[in-house]
């Protein structure tokens, strides 16, 4: 009835999906209750902000990361993240003095929530992102008197990052994360599939003084690569039209010398939908790419499991993964969602 009336927006204080520290809090509901109200809240369209607490008493950073998760799933339109404090004359004021529980310092709290804005959807608004007690009530966190310095530390943090809300959701952001954290720039990397290009060129960037061989079947990958690279103004690159189970042979001279290797997987966007990797030929070139791998080399796989033949792939090469050291990411139940592949030399 309000709903119809007049502007609403109902806040709702979940601080944790973790049970044992709702428990521990005294909170008095569980998350099905508050699962259940944010679906009623929904079906009669009303607007929902949810708070959060970071740095309650003994939960971990993935903790933490796990309520954002969760809340990404949920029909909700806005968020208030605060810092724990400790107020003067409350039970948790008591349990500190009794047993004082590790409290964040200023720069892991800028940490975790960089980390929280990096998988947060970028829909959820924020409003708030720091809180602001009373000098007068406050035991600790003492630094959170100063607001503003926290607020400038975490766009410092995200600048530094160069990431920003909803970065983490992005497959190929995280691609080129673990890619970042692996190249120097007078690295040598292979591009297995370039397409369009657009890995190519994040790899051509990231080697200013090193090299990226690039492979792919269609000339009009080749021409669209060529292209894009130079209107860079980029010539750290060889592209060969060629299968890239034939890596190993091309790049005989680069044995143990490749630092990173993509592997995007699928058709080419906006080409050909029917010509598209198989999963015998990938299998084949991911063990030939092995051999080129340095000691600290990596070969990250992009996995579209959404379309029949992605599908095949993507069963198969779990198959065969079993024998490599690797690692999945954004691999869910949903069976056709695009995932992550690391594989590590070491
Ligand atoms: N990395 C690309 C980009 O940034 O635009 C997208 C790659 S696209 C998803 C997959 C590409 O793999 C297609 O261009 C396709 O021609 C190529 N491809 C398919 N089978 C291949 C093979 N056996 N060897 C090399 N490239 C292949």
């Amino acid at each position: 009835e309000l709903n119809k009336r007049t502007y609403l927006t109902v806040e709702l204080g979940l601080q944790t999906i973790h049970e044992v520290t709702a428990l521990m809090i005294n909170r008095g509901h569980n998350l099905k209750c508050f699962d259940d109200m944010v679906a009623k809240l929904h079906q009669r369209k009303i607007n929902i902000v949810v708070h959060i607490i970071n740095g309650l008493p003994y939960e971990t950073k993935e903790m933490m990361i796990e309520t954002i998760k969760h809340l990404n799933r949920l029909p909700i339109q806005g968020i208030k993240i605060h810092m724990l404090h400790i107020l003067k004359k409350t039970k948790l004021a008591e349990i500190f003095a009794k047993n004082p529980f590790p409290i964040l310092t200023k720069e892991q709290y800028v940490n975790i929530v960089c980390d929280q804005l990096e998988n947060l959807r970028p829909e959820i608004v924020i409003n708030r992102i720091t809180g602001d007690p009373k000098v007068e009530d406050l035991i600790e966190p003492t630094w959170l008197i100063r607001k503003f310095g926290v607020l400038n530390d975490i766009d410092s943090e995200l600048l530094s990052r160069n990431t920003y809300q909803g970065f983490n959701q992005s497959i190929l952001n995280q691609a080129r994360r673990l890619i970042e954290n692996n190249t120097k720039d007078n690295d040598l990397t292979v591009d297995a599939t370039i397409g369009n290009g657009y890995d190519t060129l994040f790899l051509s960037q990231l080697t200013p003084k090193g090299h990226v061989f690039g492979f792919d079947i269609q000339e009009v990958a080749i021409a669209n690569t060529t292209k894009l690279l130079n209107d860079y103004h980029l010539n750290n690159y060889t592209l060969y039209l060629n299968n890239h189970q034939q890596m190993a042979e091309i790049l005989a001279a680069y044995h143990h010398k490749i630092s990173t290797i993509i592997f995007n997987l699928g058709y080419l966007p906006k080409g050909d939908k029917k010509i598209t990797t198989t999963s015998d030929e990938t299998i084949t070139a991911i063990k030939a790419g092995y051999t080129l791998l340095n000691d600290k080399g990596i070969i990250i796989i992009i996995v579209y499991p959404g379309h029949p033949a992605g599908l095949e792939e993507s069963i198969k090469l779990k198959e065969f993964l079993t024998d490599y050291n690797h690692e999945y990411y954004y691999n869910t139940d949903n069976l056709e969602a695009p995932y992550l592949i690391q594989i590590k030399k070491s």
